[in-house]
């Protein structure tokens, strides 16, 4: 599986090249800006300002957006609708921006986005997936190009539609739309920091089209790029080659004793890691897991090897004689359940501020024999994560016998991190927090189904 991420302002040339490589290399083709278009499109048809967030937000409800590959080719559907070449107009153009710059549409359309990434190799086109929707992509690439060569190349494109255009107009609205995305509060396009800046300007199709190709075979070619489905591979390192370097976040202490007892203690709860890869390189991330166990703490600081996790505790076990000064050691730190606890919020966010990690549940309780859906979940993980702007890694823990008993084999899923910014926070709509709560532990109660189903295949293909 390979992910190739290409953002850029419109007119680089984004989908005319994207679908020419997607074609040579046989991998499918995303053009994401599509998929706003298509609300864009929605929200014209129902004569509501695109700028309104409140409007626009209320109209997502009636949107069920599909996109389906017809030889090779992307065909959006809006509600069981193809609009085809309707999306195309500068009209749309600028609805598609003004409406993209809308939390609530952004985090309605992530999940499409990925999944077409989770199910195929891709070449993706917008604004943010080397950034937000494919963070871990194998090869980013942010093309650009001169504005007026950009304008120019539209202009042409919306000629040989047979559109009525002037150039001078089609430059104008390409910059007023460049502006917007980039300077957008929200998932502003620019490059990510790993990608390779690529400047198209007088460049023709073909010309553009070899560079990329050459861009990714030098990358699959040198090894760093590997056949690990995306949704299993550790997660990119933002500042990309640092990657080896990460420095270590443990105490000392915490150091020494997961080396002389995480091995027995692997083997006394007889804990499988599942997905290590997704373990992040580096710190700073919140640990977000379900909690059916007495024994859940230990399982997480088991399953991640690379930092210190630091767990929130209740804080009647800092009162038990023995255990308190070992969970001390362990780098856990109270939480009084009774109310929402100003201090130990602020301890995760100094700890998370200093590159550190943390953990928590979500659930506030344990809830040993509960479908996970079916239990209360607090908001406290996504306040966290929007003070701190940490990515969230959600863990599914199984435990057979849930009570605290030895040689019970549990099993801690470790599952792809979810970048802050695909939270898409919006700190002026209400019920945010709950919305993030929502995403976070959805994450977790799904990491735990999937790998149920897995289960439950392996053993009925064990007994054929
Ligand atoms: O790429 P295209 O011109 O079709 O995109 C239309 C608009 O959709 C862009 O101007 C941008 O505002 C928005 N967009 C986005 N994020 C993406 C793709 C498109 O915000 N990933």
């Amino acid at each position: 599986m390979i992910q190739i991420a290409i953002d850029g302002p419109g007119g680089a040339g984004k989908s005319t090249i994207s679908k020419a490589v997607a074609a040579k290399l046989g991998i499918v083709y995303v053009d994401t800006g599509a998929l706003y278009r298509t609300v864009g499109y929605y929200v014209r048809s129902k004569e509501v300002d695109p700028h309104d967030r409140e409007g626009v937000g209320a109209l997502l409800g009636e949107i069920s957006i599909e996109v389906k590959y017809v030889d090779g080719t992307q065909k959006v559907f809006l509600n069981g609708e193809d609009l085809g070449d309707r999306i195309r107009t500068p009209e749309m153009s600028m609805y598609a921006s003004a409406v993209s710059a809308i939390p609530a549409v952004r985090a309605f359309l992530l999940e499409t986005q990925k999944d077409i990434a989770r199910k195929n190799s891709v070449i993706m086109d917008g604004r943010d997936i080397g950034t937000v929707i494919l963070p871990n992509a194998d090869v980013k690439i942010y093309l650009t190009a001169s504005a007026e060569c950009r304008a120019k190349r539209r202009y042409d494109e919306l000629i040989a539609k047979g559109q009525t255009v002037n150039y001078e107009d089609v430059l104008r609205e390409m910059n007023e739309r460049d502006e917007a995305d980039s300077s957008r509060e929200i998932a502003p396009a620019q490059a990510a920091a790993d990608a390779i800046v690529f400047d198209n300007t007088g460049m023709n199709l073909e010309e553009s089209v070899d560079a990329i190709i050459k861009l990714v075979k030098e990358k699959t070619e040198s090894g760093e790029t590997d056949d690990t489905p995306p949704e299993q591979k550790a997660p990119s390192d933002k500042k990309g080659k640092e990657k080896e370097k990460e420095p270590r976040t443990d105490s000392r202490l915490y150091r020494v004793i997961y080396a002389i007892f995480a091995g027995i203690v692997g083997w006394l709860f007889q804990i499988r890691v599942i997905n290590q890869q997704n373990e992040p390189t580096k710190g700073g991330y919140l640990v977000c897991g379900n909690h059916t166990s007495a024994t859940d703490a230990v399982v997480i600081c088991y399953g991640f090897r690379k930092h210190q996790v630091r767990l929130m505790a209740k804080k009647e076990l800092f009162k038990i004689p023995v255990l308190a000064p070992l969970i001390r050691m362990l780098g856990a730190f109270p939480i009084d359940r009774s109310g929402s606890d100003v201090g130990a919020i602020k301890t995760s966010v100094k700890l998370l501020k200093e590159g550190k990690c943390m953990g928590m549940f979500p659930q506030g309780h344990r809830y040993p024999h509960e479908d996970p859906r079916s239990t209360p979940v607090k908001n406290g993980a996504a306040l966290i994560a929007t003070r701190t702007h940490a990515d969230v890694v959600p863990v599914f823990i199984m435990r057979k016998n849930h009570a605290f008993k030895l040689f019970r084999r549990t099993y801690l899923v470790i599952g792809e991190p979810i970048p802050y910014e695909s939270f898409a926070y919006n700190p002026e709509a209400s019920g945010e927090y709950a919305r993030i709560t929502e995403i976070i532990f959805d994450r977790i109660c799904t990491l735990g189904e999937e790998f149920a189903k897995e289960q439950k295949q392996k053993k009925q293909s064990k007994k054929k």
